[in-house]
């Protein structure tokens, strides 16, 4: 009668410390903040473009290629 109750107590010791064990640990999962990029804008059009996106030619910025040429080659 005790020897059973010993065996479960250890069965369920069993048990929970296989259920603790496969639960992933609580962390904090926070996400990096996002980089907070460079805005530049287009020299022909005004349009606001990150920085990366953009077509830098000597100190202007261009939201696309064809604006810069548009810009720098202006057509007859
Ligand atoms: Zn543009």
């Amino acid at each position: 009668m005790f020897g059973k109750l010993i065996f479960f107590v250890i069965i369920g010791l069993l048990v929970y410390w296989f259920i603790k064990s496969r639960q992933p640990e609580d962390t904090e999962t926070d996400s990096p903040p996002e980089a907070i990029e460079d805005m530049v804008r287009c020299t022909h059009c005004g349009v606001h473009l990150p920085k990366s996106e953009s077509i830098a030619s000597e100190d202007m910025f261009f939201c696309c290629d064809e604006h810069r040429h548009q810009h720098i080659e202006p057509s007859e």
